[in-house]
């Protein structure tokens, strides 16, 4: 039950309702918080004490990390939150010093490019924030409720939630389920992630309907949790093989809590993802690095493989619209549906309350600022945006690898052999990009292998995947530094074995022979392959 007297009862601001208690709900209520006189969290699902798993949020079982953006901006609404997620158990990752990458020229050498991650289960990230926020008076969350409409008031506000309980046993479910019942508020914000219902609600209100882009960008994931091997012995806590140009496969590895491995398989294209842990086992072996797969070998599964697809990226574009209802906001998911950018997503909700934060206590009120409010959230959505929807084969970040796939089971046996039969199957073969895109891609090629032995081009992929638009993308490529780099010729091939001390050249025991790690031009000298080494009989594996 709802702890709110009435607007007026606190500092005059009144009550705000923000729907959905995902990480975009949580940061903006959390925004709203240090503003209005109350707020609440109206959940359809319950909502757990603990880091319990909810069917709102089904991507939770697949691998997610806080990229800088996202704890850093985290740290600032709940300050001191970091340790709270170092306590419960969340892992900080210095890349690429504690991760091997095997970017799309190479592997990338080890040094701090300032790109700290934190890796956890969502399930866990989201209990900490929610527990920092139920330590709020003026909070409370209604549980077990779903927003069903929008309540319009005079000149053009939103004044309130039409809500409707979903079962009995839902507190403060007054007039039981399927009643509706209004819940009066000075502020809306829809954080209903990307099932959002935002668009209909305004245009049965009279609204129009906003524009919205979409890139296609169709990829499939699969997910598993493992515990490593006994006695495992690593100098890496992480492990991302990327995609590359007739490679659109990508396999990445990340710790979390309880000493467990999270291990996510991504394949661009309407491939359906490969179903348990042979199925997982096949896919890692076909990525362009046989390390994933005998790592994984030797580990133990924790539960199944968990599989979805995603048809692409969209932005609603609010922003466009010409009339639009005070005191009503979108964020999250429900605004940019980004998440195959890789680690986007959760950055994204954050930079979203820090938007409302801001302006809220650069405004003095939340009336008459949704205007500026909605043009300062598509400030934040914009550079993840450029990064997720670039056209097939200039970019390769690191949760949507952008060259096309292909339909049907994910290929394990050549997925380069699968791309020349889907180019095959056209008539005129893939159509040919712009000349700026092919430039784009020329110049990306250059960046990602001057990355292999430039620790500056290494930052600027990695800041691609990691941290789009700071400082923004383009400016960054061009500098005199970059260019110098990726204009450099590269000696040699690049590295072929990933420089690790225990799974690179000279670990003690290497079984498989790598396959390189991008195209030898012809006539240049060929690494030699490291000799398989046998597992010593009556002992565990440890690859
Ligand atoms: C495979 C995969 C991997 C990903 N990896 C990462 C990653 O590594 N890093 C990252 O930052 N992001 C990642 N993402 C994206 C990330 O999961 C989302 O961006 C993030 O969950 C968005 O948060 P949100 O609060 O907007 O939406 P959600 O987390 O989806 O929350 C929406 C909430 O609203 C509730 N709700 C829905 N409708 C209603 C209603 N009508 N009334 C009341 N409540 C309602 C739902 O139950 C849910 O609790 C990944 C996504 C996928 C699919």
């Amino acid at each position: 039950m709802s702890a709110y007297a009435g607007a007026g009862a606190g500092g005059g601001h009144g009550r705000a309702v923000v729907i959905g208690a995902g990480l975009a709900g949580l940061t903006a209520a959390r925004a709203l918080a240090g503003f209005m006189d109350h707020v609440t969290v109206i959940e359809r699902d319950w909502v757990p004490s603990g880091p319990g798993r909810r069917p709102g949020v089904p991507q939770a079982r697949h691998t997610h990390v806080l990229v800088p953006a996202a704890h850093q901006g985290l740290e600032r609404l709940f300050p001191g939150i970091g340790q709270d997620l170092a306590a419960a158990g969340a892992v900080r990752v210095t890349v690429p010093k504690d991760m091997l990458v095997l970017g799309p020229g190479g592997w990338l050498p080890r040094f701090d490019a300032g790109l700290p991650l934190l890796c956890a289960g969502r399930d866990l990230i989201d209990a900490v924030v929610r527990a920092r926020l139920r330590a709020d008076p003026k909070v409370d969350f209604l549980p077990g409720h779903e927003a069903v409409a929008l309540r319009g008031g005079r000149h053009d506000t939103v004044t309130g939630v039409w809500i409707r309980g979903r079962d009995r046993t839902a507190p403060d479910s007054r007039g039981g389920p399927g009643v509706r019942r209004l819940l009066p508020a000075e502020f809306v914000v829809d954080a209903s992630g990307r099932g959002s219902q935002a668009s209909r609600w305004l245009a049965e209100l009279g609204y129009g309907q906003p524009p919205l882009s979409v890139a296609a960008a169709p990829a499939a994931f699969a997910t598993a949790v493992f515990a490593p091997p006994v006695g495992h012995v690593a100098d890496w806590k992480s492990l991302l093989l990327m995609a590359a140009p007739g490679h659109p496969r990508q396999g990445v590895l990340h710790p979390v809590e309880g000493g467990r491995w999270s291990v996510t398989l991504t394949a661009a294209g309407t491939a359906r993802p490969p179903a348990g842990h042979a199925g997982l086992l096949h896919a890692a072996r076909a990525l362009r690095h046989p390390l994933l797969h005998d790592v994984l070998e030797a580990a133990t599964p924790l539960g199944p493989v968990y599989g979805c697809t995603r048809a692409g990226v969209r932005w609603h574009r609010y922003e466009k619209l010409r009339r639009w209802p005070d005191q009503f906001l979108v964020v999250g998911d429900a605004l940019a549906d980004l998440d195959a950018a890789g680690g986007q997503g959760m950055a994204l909700a954050v930079r979203c309350a820090l938007a409302l934060e801001q302006l809220l206590a650069g405004h003095g009120t939340a009336v008459g600022i949704s205007h500026r409010l909605r043009h300062a959230l598509a400030r934040e959505v914009a550079p993840a945006w450029r990064t997720a929807r670039r056209t097939p084969g200039t970019a390769h970040p690191p949760h949507a690898p952008n060259t096309p796939g292909t339909a049907g089971t994910w290929d394990t046996a050549g997925t380069a052999a699968a791309d020349r039969q889907a180019a095959a199957a056209s008539q005129d073969g893939p159509p040919r990009p712009p000349l700026t895109a092919r430039y784009t891609a020329w110049y990306a090629a250059r960046v990602a292998a001057a990355a292999t032995t430039d620790p500056y081009a290494a930052t600027l992929l990695l800041r691609t995947l990691h941290a789009p638009g700071t400082p923004p993308a383009p400016a960054a490529a061009l500098r005199p530094r970059a260019l110098r780099a990726a204009l450099r010729t590269p000696r040699g091939p690049a590295p072929y074995a990933p420089p690790s001390t225990t799974h690179g050249p000279d670990a003690p025991r290497r079984r498989t022979a790598p396959a390189p790690a991008r195209p030898v031009p012809a006539g240049a000298p060929r690494p030699a392959a490291p000799a398989p080494a046998a597992a010593p009989a009556g002992e565990r594996r440890r690859p």
